[in-house]
């Protein structure tokens, strides 16, 4: 498969780490500190037509797929994960309306999007559904021309910044396949409230908050698709769409501790030499670089695969393997530049502690890497008929008995 860099994609990547340079990495600690979300750097996002990357060409948006996706988040995530995700759950937000919405809901919404006028939340995970997302409770009920959603979600991402949230729903308790239901929900609906702000560990720049739905009325026009019952099998093919995302994301993160590390290794003296000088430094610097960049093209794999065929059953597997591989090695990188940076890296005064703290939550959200590993061999233990082809056993007849070091081998077989 050929993994084919647009112009275009490229030139959006450009702008996404022009942007970081100028408004994300310079801002990172000021906000993560005041956990507080950087709308200026949001705002020039905006203006250089970084939303337009994910939204279809017909809906005011680039068309430039999930590839470019991809490489806009990893630029942006490079500088600050937190600013990264708060880019990219826009994304995730408006894929259920852009994979299974009507043309009338996508003419009504995408133009918004694209244009970075409204801001987008994905609301699937409940206080007792999170892995197990079938396991919803919050209801839709029709109610003449309206639904009506009760019920709590739990951790929106950008809550309160979003003027636009996608909210999974269970409409038909009594049935196991079309249960669900995902509606769009705008901010301001009467009895739609954002509660608790979290108190996080890492990502700390976006809001991640509890949505409470009190009686909330929306139009029966907002149920996303043609018909009530879609709504998990549009949570499974968005989720697809997004996880090359959030392992962009982490692609990014690892490559920003990595440099940190790096510059630091070069810097920092110990036994009169740089400690980049010291081979078990170097181990770490090496082992960091290569599971960065074996990532990296395995989030570019997924994501151009995707495009290049939006249906193919592979699709979902290779996003699942792009996401728990990237995203444990953000992780594994920011415990090793932490390392290297020794005691300080364990101290808020440097920016690498950020790093690790914000590398966690890419190994949870949008399926832990216990469900990618779910997800991954399930499609390989299904597509075992390809193989049968193979015989797993080697023929008693053929088989060989070893002699001792430095005797012939004989094979009493034959
Ligand atoms: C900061 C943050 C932001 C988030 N943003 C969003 C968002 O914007 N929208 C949204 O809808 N959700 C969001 N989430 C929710 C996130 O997707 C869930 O936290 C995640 O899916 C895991 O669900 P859980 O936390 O309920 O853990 P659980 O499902 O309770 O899992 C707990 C542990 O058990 C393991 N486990 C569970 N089932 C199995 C199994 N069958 N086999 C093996 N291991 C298993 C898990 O891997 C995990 O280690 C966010 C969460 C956080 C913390």
């Amino acid at each position: 498969m050929n993994i084919v860099f647009s112009e275009q994609a490229e030139e959006l990547a450009a702008k996404a780490r022009q942007i970081a340079d100028e408004y994300v990495r310079p801002q990172a600690a000021k906000y993560d500190k005041a956990q507080e979300y950087n709308h200026d750097a949001a705002r020039a996002v905006a203006e250089a037509g970084l939303f337009r990357t994910f939204v279809p060409k017909e809906y005011g948006g680039h068309g430039a797929g999930v590839l470019a996706l991809a490489r806009v988040t990893e630029e942006l995530a490079k500088a600050d994960s937190g600013f990264g995700v708060a880019f990219a759950v826009n994304a995730l937000g408006s894929f259920p309306m852009i994979l299974g919405g009507t043309e009338e809901q996508k003419k009504e919404w995408l133009p918004q999007v694209a244009s970075g006028e409204r801001m987008v939340a994905f609301c699937l995970s409940e206080k007792y559904a999170g892995s197990d997302a079938q396991g919803l409770s919050v209801t839709a009920v029709a109610d003449g021309d309206d639904y009506i959603i009760n019920g709590e979600k739990k951790w929106t991402t950008n809550g309160g910044v979003a003027d636009i949230y996608s909210v999974f729903c269970v409409t038909d308790p009594t049935s196991k396949s079309r249960r669900i239901s995902a509606f769009i929900v705008e901010k301001g609906t009467p009895g739609f409230e954002i509660k608790k702000i979290e108190d996080k560990m890492g990502i700390r720049c976006v809001p991640v908050v509890e949505t409470h739905f009190h009686n909330v009325r929306v139009p029966k026009r907002n149920l996303i698709g043609e018909r009530a019952g879609l709504g998990f099998k549009h949570a499974m093919s968005t989720l697809d769409y997004a996880r090359p995302g959030v392992a962009a994301q982490a692609v990014g993160a690892a490559q920003g501790a990595l440099d940190l590390a790096i510059v630091y290794a070069n810097r920092r003296k110990q036994f009169g030499a740089p400690i980049s000088s010291h081979q078990m430094v170097q181990k770490m610097l090496a082992d960091m670089a290569m599971q960065t960049e074996a990532s990296r093209w395995l989030v570019y794999r997924a994501a151009a695969g995707i495009d290049a065929a939006p249906g193919d059953a592979s699709n979902s597997k290779l996003a699942a393997m792009a996401k728990c591989m990237a995203t444990d090695t953000a992780m594994h990188v920011a415990t090793d530049a932490v390392q290297i940076f020794g005691g300080y890296g364990f101290m808020e005064d440097y920016p690498i502690a950020k790093f690790f703290r914000d590398a966690k939550i890419l190994q949870i959200y949008e399926g832990t890497n216990q469900v990618q590993r779910m997800v991954i061999s399930r499609h390989l233990i299904r597509a075992a008929a390809n193989l049968d082809h193979l015989d797993p056993y080697i023929p008693v007849e053929t088989q060989l008995t070893y002699a001792e070091p430095g005797q012939a081998v004989v094979n009493h077989n034959t």
